[in-house]
């Protein structure tokens, strides 16, 4: 693969969308994502709303139905969001497929390691981050300094030691189902999901941010630049929230530590 699955300093995510799929995600040693379907668009959320007032649009107003979708979303009024819905398929490590599906408002099937024999991909990361000092659950972008040759060489031969073994257990006439217990979590896991526009959203906001796993934000920086070829006003609208509102916190910190200080 061409581009790295590293600590970027520069914060630039790591994914490619394909020239011939503009749908398509390419994450590199991670996986990949792609754009299967969807349904509804920005117009649907605003006809959504105004079925209300027994009223419809049948174009799009650049300037009076996006003023509507901000207003809707600013007021959380979400159901005119929920019409709108995704599909994606994802490959991706075990790891992040468990944190994805903690999100209970996604739909997924996902490859059954009981019915198919395993292909043999396991993620390796190109750099090792270093634990985080403060936040338990956190990593470092700082990768210090580990032995980044000795980690690779230990993850590699972990990785080999344990798919080696799955193969030999299926020669041995062990079941599927049971032989993969000792595949590693890293292992590469596929799978296609469904979700409506909000809950989307409301995934994006916990994955993206820099608390997030490093390697799930790259499928959240992936999926936004996807969705937003379907619902460009939707998008366009939630980013300019999610500013103002850190803005507004900004402006509230500033407000309370001047009155602490006075
Ligand atoms: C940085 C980070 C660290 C995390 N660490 C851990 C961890 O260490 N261990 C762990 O187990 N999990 C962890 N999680 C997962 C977290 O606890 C949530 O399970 C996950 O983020 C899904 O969030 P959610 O419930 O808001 O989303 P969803 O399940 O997608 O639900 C969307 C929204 O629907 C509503 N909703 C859905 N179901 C219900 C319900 N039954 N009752 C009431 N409202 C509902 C809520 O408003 C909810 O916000 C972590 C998540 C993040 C982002």
């Amino acid at each position: 693969m061409g581009h790295a699955a590293s600590i970027l300093t520069d914060d630039t995510p790591i994914f490619q969308i394909s020239d011939k799929n503009p749908n398509f995600a390419d994450l590199g040693v991670l996986g990949s994502m792609e754009l299967l379907d969807t349904m509804g668009d920005d117009l649907s959320i605003v006809n959504a709303a105004r079925v209300s007032y027994a009223s419809e649009s049948n174009e799009f107003d650049a300037e009076r139905d996006k003023k509507l979708v901000k207003f809707l979303a600013k007021h959380k009024h979400w159901t005119p969001f929920e019409q709108n819905s995704i599909k994606f398929r994802v490959k991706c490590p075990i790891y992040i497929a468990r944190q994805w599906m903690k999100h209970r408002c996604w739909v997924f099937n996902e490859i059954s390691a009981r019915y198919t024999i395993f292909d043999n991909t396991v993620y390796k990361p190109d750099d090792f981050r270093k634990q985080a000092v403060r936040n338990k659950q956190a990593s470092d972008a700082d990768s210090g300094d580990i032995n980044q040759e000795l980690a690779s060489e230990i993850y590699d031969q972990a990785t080999k030691t344990a798919i080696d073994s799955y193969n030999k257990l299926l020669e041995l006439g062990v079941c599927r189902e049971q032989a993969r217990g000792v595949l590693p979590v890293g292992s590469h896991t596929e799978f296609i999901t469904t979700v409506n526009l909000r809950n989307y959203m409301h995934w994006y906001m916990l994955r993206a941010p820099k608390d997030a796993q490093w390697e799930i934000q790259q499928y959240a920086h992936a999926s936004i630049e996807l969705v937003k070829q379907k619902f460009p006003v939707a998008i366009e609208c939630f980013y300019e929230l999610q500013a103002e509102a850190s803005t507004d916190a900004e402006q509230l910190k500033a407000m309370k530590n001047s009155l602490k200080n006075n």
